[in-house]
């Protein structure tokens, strides 16, 4: 199974290792490039914050929105795809720096539903401070 394309696999939570188009193993296949392509034409870098900004379709909580193959995809959750060959499928993709329409695979982590909901706490307690 090629890493990269948009199949079931088991993911790899905590630290998968994340590709570039130079370094991906499947740089070769003509698939993988156009899925590169036309993700990063989408994508808008911010150098203050290293945060990769989604310039395509997004949804009112601003979550970009994308498709691949007719599939509808959360930008954010297809970046994590194609930049680490796993599909998400049954885990939650979260964001590390808190910016909702952010596609930077490394601002992007793995997490379980509970996760997201912890750390959503943890934020939520984090914001009122102390007081
Ligand atoms: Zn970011």
């Amino acid at each position: 199974m090629p890493a990269g394309r948009p199949s079931k696999q088991t993911p790899a939570p905590g630290g998968p290792v994340v590709y570039s188009m130079e370094n991906h193993p499947n740089r070769e296949d003509p698939y993988i490039k156009k899925l590169f392509d036309r993700f990063m034409d989408k994508v808008h870098t911010i150098p203050e914050t290293a945060c990769w900004w989604w310039v395509g379709a997004a949804l009112p909580a601003g979550y970009g929105l994308t498709r691949v193959s007719g599939e509808k995809w959360l930008a954010h959750r297809l970046s994590y795809m194609i930049h680490t060959g796993y599909h998400p499928a049954g885990y939650v993709v979260m964001h590390t720096c808190d910016n909702p329409c952010c596609v930077n695979p490394h601002h992007l982590r793995l997490g379980s539903q509970q996760d997201n909901i912890s750390d959503m706490i943890a934020k939520g307690r984090a914001h009122h401070g102390r007081g």
